[in-house]
């Protein structure tokens, strides 16, 4: 059953979540994997990350070699219908990573409403955790809270 074939396969990196989520796009090579790879998560995917799980992937019949495309004629890569469904029982599992992936959410500070694009200041205040803009607004934000009490 290739429900049960799936589970041959882990999916523990981003860069493997990564490879597959470019290739729901369109063909790719494994140099256009490296490099969106490298493009979202900054630096650069290396090869070891991305072709020992490309043939991983064509052994379990999830992508196909396309033949040759572009200039350089570098081998591109296609997701195969069972490569689609796998990708999209992945994306009920890995829900989370997906959303992060795709859409960056925009965080806003608790106390001061502003956006944060990238790392937040985080504090676990009462029961739960907040995100902030920076550890100012959570010593203000846990201040009124004190005062409201
Ligand atoms: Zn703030």
């Amino acid at each position: 059953m290739p429900e049960e074939k799936s589970d041959g396969i882990k999916i523990k990196n981003i860069a493997k979540l990564f490879t597959l989520l470019l290739l729901t796009r369109g063909d790719l090579s494994g140099y256009d994997i490296m490099k969106g790879i490298g493009s979202r998560l900054g630096g650069r995917a290396s090869p070891g990350q991305v072709y020992p799980f490309l043939r991983q992937l064509k052994a379990y019949g999830y992508i196909e070699t396309a033949g040759a495309a572009g200039e350089r004629e570098r081998q591109v890569y296609h997701l195969t219908q069972e490569g689609r469904e796998f990708v999209s029982r992945l994306s009920s599992r890995f829900e989370d990573l997906f959303e992060m992936a795709i859409r960056p959410k925009l965080t806003t500070c608790a106390h001061c409403s502003c956006e944060i694009y990238r790392g937040a200041y985080r504090e676990k205040i009462g029961e739960e955790y907040l995100s902030f803009c920076c550890k100012n607004c959570a010593n203000g934000y846990r201040a009124m809270k004190n005062t409201g009490e």
